[in-house]
């Protein structure tokens, strides 16, 4: 997919405050720090679209793109800030989660986890959530570069291997580099398949 137009929309501190649901719409979401910003920027073939590295404990917002004028990205609040209270903690929690339980025209959820780490309890948690609520998600590993080629492979293996000890089957999954634009083109190539299967299908979001 040809990126020809991406305009922000608009931050929304709750749900019900996000633009019309009259568009195919494309989520990311992940850990603070998982390199969420830096993919939807090389995603975008943009400097500086979407904030890095927010402060933690600052209002969290959903942010709206429109890309092509074709379709929403979507920039979910990172969650597991390790150095906010509960509470807090909580609220961002029910922010992501009313959002992607009650926006209508979500087509697909890409869940960014670090390639460099072990799977973690949040993210497990997190995607283990998204399957039983019915959510579809992609698993996106990030800073594919950090790590040689073969490292990174066998993470994801090892990843993968550890979610079919207790899920029956994967969610589709990429390996990208935000630095290098590695697997950016895959994701594009997915929504705009995706895009296209909605118009052939005759499947609109009208609000
Ligand atoms: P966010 O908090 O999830 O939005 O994460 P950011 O996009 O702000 O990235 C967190 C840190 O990781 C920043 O220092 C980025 O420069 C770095 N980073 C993000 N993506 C990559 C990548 O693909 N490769 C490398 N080497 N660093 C990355």
């Amino acid at each position: 997919m040809i990126i020809k137009t991406v305009e922000f929309l608009k931050s929304s501190q709750r749900w019900q405050d996000c633009p019309e649901p009259n568009l195919p719409e494309y989520a990311f979401i992940g850990r603070s720090n998982v390199g969420k910003s830096s993919l939807i920027n090389a995603l975008m073939n943009h400097k500086d679209l979407a904030k890095t590295s927010q402060t933690p404990g600052k209002t969290q917002l959903i942010n709206h793109f429109i890309v092509n004028e074709e379709w929403y990205l979507t920039d979910l609040p990172g969650y597991g800030y390790a150095r906010v209270s509960k509470v807090m903690r909580k609220d961002f929690e029910k922010l992501n989660t009313n959002y992607i339980l009650n926006r209508k025209n979500l087509v697909n959820l890409y869940v960014l986890v670090d390639v460099r780490h072990t799977p973690q309890q949040i993210d497990l948690e997190f995607m283990e959530w998204c399957g039983e609520s019915g959510v579809p998600f992609s698993i996106v590993f990030t800073k594919a570069d950090k790590l040689r080629p073969n490292a990174a492979l066998k993470n994801v293996e090892d990843y993968k291997t550890k979610l079919l000890e207790t899920w029956e089957e994967l969610p589709p999954v990429y390996i990208t580099s935000a630095e290098k634009k590695e697997g950016c083109a895959e994701i594009l190539k997915n929504i705009s398949k995706t895009n296209d299967l909605l118009k052939k299908n005759k499947i609109r979001f009208d609000g």
